[in-house]
């Protein structure tokens, strides 16, 4: 799905260089690199504030603690989601309220959220899923009108830009990064994220002063001055060898950014014309990063899904499934389903989202040869 292997060799010299740096001087923890790389990744985001911390899950968590969050309190989330978006809900005993997705952009569809807001509604988590913004404008809007904090779980579209209040993304009108239109942005630097490091690390990021300052206070222990402790916190650090690694590859991100979108535009020549195959969409209002190249097949169900993939796999395609069961179907969460609610495009999405390999290093051989088997392999089932 990723070849971390050949990225790594082209930026070698920066990136070993970098990690001698840290083990020469010994600062595995708090050394000079993570303030460098908050600073590059503030500068990069447009945003004034980067805190680093181990990883994106962490990262979420820390946010929610920040904004002074109750026990009961509802948290409004996309059903169709990486676990680790409701679970930071649930372990800090809030409430996460589950939403609907849109069947084309795979974001929670915001012409749902109002009908689910209660007197105890505190804050709304967008995931921009597979590289894409979340419809922002609606859900600042909701979230003014509401008083309500906004979250934005950036871990798949660290890069991605938002046309905020405009009909469309043109260069000559206002942008704004993935992570930084809402109160707090949260992402994760995991190996295979667009922003990948060499183990686990993860990142907040607020324009707000004074959350900026309680989010670094919990991510070390809630620590004031050393050994005074004003808050309860956690220890949640980006390791010094990580942040040297996010230094040396942080300049590339455009670039990776291009090759992402170079593979996925090949890919929607070569696909986009079969019946049975749905492309992933572009917004006109957000650029995409690609973190997942993710078509739907039409009108599939699970076992021709599973069949398709098989038959991938024998000629050497890796192929995933993001995600095979929605949150209110997960044995942890389906007890906050209380109405047991139906999701009809979650459900959907579950049984014929496909997502193909898309990284930095694909050629156009390579999608060419995925693209060729994929269309064997669909028309044989017919
Ligand atoms: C990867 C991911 C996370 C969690 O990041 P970790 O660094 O693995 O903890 C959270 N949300 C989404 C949407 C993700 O894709």
């Amino acid at each position: 799905m990723v070849d971390l292997k050949g990225q790594y060799i082209k930026i070698k010299a920066e990136v070993d260089a970098g990690i001698q740096e840290v083990i020469n001087n010994t600062q595995f923890i708090k050394g000079p690199q993570i303030k460098v790389f908050e600073e590059n990744l503030a500068q990069y985001l447009n945003v004034k504030h980067v805190i680093a911390c181990a990883n994106g899950t962490d990262a979420l968590q820390i946010a929610m603690m920040a904004l002074d969050l109750k026990p009961g309190d509802e948290i409004i989330l996309p059903v169709f989601t990486y676990v680790a978006t409701a679970e930071v809900i649930a372990l800090l005993g809030l409430t996460p309220v589950m939403i609907d997705v849109e069947p084309d952009t795979f974001c929670i569809d915001t012409k749902l959220i109002e009908r689910k807001i209660t007197s105890k509604t505190k804050a709304i988590v967008p995931v921009h899923l597979y590289g894409q913004c979340a419809n922002m404008d609606e859900i600042m809007s909701i979230a003014n009108k509401y008083h309500l904090y906004v979250i934005e779980d950036t871990a798949q579209a660290l890069g991605s830009q938002y046309a905020i209040g405009n009909k469309q993304l043109a260069n000559d009108l206002e942008t704004k990064k993935a992570g930084t239109i809402g109160n707090i942005g949260t992402t994760s630097f995991f190996p295979s994220k667009n922003l990948g490091c060499y183990g686990d690390g993860g990142a907040l990021m607020t324009n707000d002063d004074e959350l900026a300052k309680k989010i670094r206070m919990i991510c070390n222990h809630g620590q004031s001055v050393q050994y005074v402790h004003d808050v309860i916190g956690v220890n949640s650090r980006l390791d010094s060898i990580q942040a040297a690694v996010l230094n040396a590859k942080l300049p590339h991100l455009n670039s990776y950014e291009i090759a992402r979108n170079e593979a996925a535009n090949w890919y929607d020549e070569l696909l986009g014309n079969h019946p049975n195959i749905i492309i992933p969409k572009r917004d006109l209002k957000s650029t995409h990063v690609f973190h997942q190249y993710t078509l739907q097949i039409r009108n599939s169900k699970k076992e021709i899904r599973n069949l398709i993939r098989e038959e991938l796999q024998k000629r050497g395609i890796p192929s995933m499934i993001y995600y095979p069961i929605e949150l209110h179907k997960q044995k942890a969460f389906e007890k906050f389903n209380t109405n047991n609610d139906h999701f009809p495009v979650s459900e959907m999405l579950c049984k014929t989202v496909l997502s193909l390999p898309i990284h930095t290093e694909m050629n156009k051989e390579m999608v060419e040869y995925i693209c060729k088997n994929l269309l064997e392999i669909i028309n044989n089932i017919d």
